[in-house]
């Protein structure tokens, strides 16, 4: 085990079922590597707690090795044994959690999606405490995120800080309150917890449905610093509207709440060394973004014969959640206006998965229009690069990450004004917004009327105005959208929180 810090930072353990690139579905692996990376540059101890899965990217993982450690974990009565590896990820030292069970958690070929998720993930909270007991570790902060790892806070201060693990604060991020992590009452008693005790209202019941808990609201309950992932979305959530149910228990615990805007990884996402890209480029030399935008044409088929033609990219998961309707008549819009357009998505969700599929098929010889509808991180480097504009026209979006990777790479975004869209994308005709924080094309109404506005606005832009465009497009690469200023934010938190209970100790 690697041993307790020797310097003066703090000692931050994340415990999550995401880390990029090695088990990443969405915004919260790479919020993990992110932050993590930003707070051990900052001084701090990091180290991250992660399932093992078989579905992995090893070949990202160095030095992976397995301990000679065995920590049992209690679950359903017993205790199961768990095999713990120890790797290093983008510089970061990371756990990797094996249970011994029957079940065979984390070998399902996927990271959710299965009926037992619940159980696989409370079991994961647990073994992932267990294990910081087992090898005497004396965080200063334990820092859960979503649903899966939301167990750790009740867990933390219910069995473990009386048998001894009791070093640390709790910080819970929420990276989106419509997954909350609800099961029947009973099924709290699996990972030890005492359903009798916790199913009431003040603490881990769910508001709707009285014999039912919600693992996010017990994490809103007892984590000592409660966040999400933009200020927007920290006001929205807060209102009957925007909190899935949670409005009530998040204004209840408003002092410990924040809203802190996702950086993201600068390293990872560099258009000036990225490997996946046919040629590297920067904000003083764009020239290599047309080549780019030809080499993404030739391997999807579409047509060169115009390099100004604008080339309209969307990077999702499509789920409701993400404007599944505005995006697909986004397709039909940009091929209308004379555009080219890029879909790189998938669906967890069967209905929505095939109705794209059938879309696709009917563009499958198009000149102008490919949908790719796949998770696929090389590909998704390259349509960054490559694209003129990225749309991302979401019903909600806790903080979005798509929408600063495309100004990253020169790459125009066009958003709803809505959660971290809304603080992180200010558009260009907005006469209320300073002229250089002006970055974009956004629009308020979720309808295609909206969605249109915004699209020809930039159309008008691209077409008629080229020297103005490439101001913009060197303006977004210029942007600092590095987890710098929002890990500070965290770093505060953190150090807010530690003083308090050093402070209470005291007295
Ligand atoms: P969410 O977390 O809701 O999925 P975010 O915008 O916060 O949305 O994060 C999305 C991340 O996942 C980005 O890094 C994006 O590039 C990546 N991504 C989404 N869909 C795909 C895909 N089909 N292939 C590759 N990467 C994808």
């Amino acid at each position: 085990f690697t041993s307790s810090p020797t310097r003066p930072g703090l000692h931050i353990i994340h415990i999550a079922a995401e880390m990029a690139p090695v088990a990443k579905v969405g915004g919260l692996g790479d919020v993990v590597t992110g932050l993590g990376k930003a707070l051990q540059k900052k001084g701090h101890l990091v180290e991250i707690v992660l399932p093992k899965y078989d579905c992995m990217q090893y070949e990202s993982i160095i030095d992976m090795k397995a301990l000679d450690v065995v920590v049992e974990s209690y679950f359903d009565g017993r205790l199961y044994k768990n095999k713990i590896w120890t790797g290093t990820v983008e510089g970061l030292p990371v756990y990797f959690i094996e249970p011994q069970h029957p079940g065979k958690f984390f070998c399902r070929g996927q990271l959710y999606g299965e009926h037992d998720d619940f159980k696989r993930f409370s079991y994961f909270s647990r073994v992932a405490l267990e294990l910081l007991l087992h090898a005497e570790k004396r965080p200063d902060i334990i820092h859960c995120h979503d649903w899966q790892t939301a167990f750790v806070a009740p867990l933390y201060w219910d069995l473990y800080v009386p048998k001894g693990l009791d070093s640390a604060r709790i910080c819970f991020t929420c990276h989106n309150f419509e997954y909350q992590g609800t099961a029947p009452a009973s099924e709290l008693t699996s990972c030890g917890l005492d359903a009798y005790h916790l199913n009431r209202p003040d603490r881990m019941q769910d508001n709707s449905a009285n014999d039912r808990i919600n693992s996010v609201k017990g994490a809103i309950v007892f984590s000592n610093i409660v966040t999400t992932v933009s200020p927007t979305y920290a006001q929205e959530v807060r209102t009957a509207q925007g909190g899935k149910g949670l409005h009530a228990t998040i204004n209840s615990h408003s002092k410990k709440f924040a809203g802190i805007l996702n950086g993201i990884d600068t390293d990872a996402w560099n258009p000036a060394s990225d490997n996946f890209l046919k040629v590297q480029y920067s904000a003083s030399d764009i020239e290599g973004k047309l080549e780019n935008k030809e080499a993404l044409r030739r391997l999807l088929g579409l047509s060169s014969s115009e390099i100004r033609q604008p080339l309209v990219g969307c990077i999702t998961r499509l789920v409701p959640q993400k404007g599944v309707h505005l995006i697909r008549h986004a397709i039909y819009r940009t091929l209308e206006l004379g555009g080219q357009f890029v879909l790189l998505g998938s669906s967890p969700v069967p209905h929505i998965q095939r109705e794209f599929e059938d879309i696709g098929n009917r563009f499958q010889n198009h000149e102008h229009a490919r949908l790719v509808l796949k998770y696929d991180e090389a590909l998704s480097h390259l349509i960054y690069a490559a694209s003129d504009m990225l749309i991302i026209p979401s019903i909600f979006e806790p903080c979005g990450l798509t929408q600063m990777i495309a100004m990253r790479y020169g790459s125009i975004p066009i958003a709803r004004k809505t959660g971290g869209l809304n603080d992180s994308v200010f558009d260009v005709d907005d006469d209320t917004i300073p002229v250089q924080f002006r970055n974009g094309f956004t629009f308020v109404t979720a309808d295609e009327q909206g969605f249109n506005n915004a699209l020809e606005r930039a159309f008008n832009y691209y077409m008629n105005d080229a020297e103005t465009w490439k101001e913009f497009v060197q303006k977004d690469m210029s942007m600092d959208f590095s987890w710098d200023s929002s890990a500070s934010q965290y770093e505060e938190l953190y150090e807010k929180a530690v003083l308090r209970a050093r402070t209470a100790s005291r007295s």
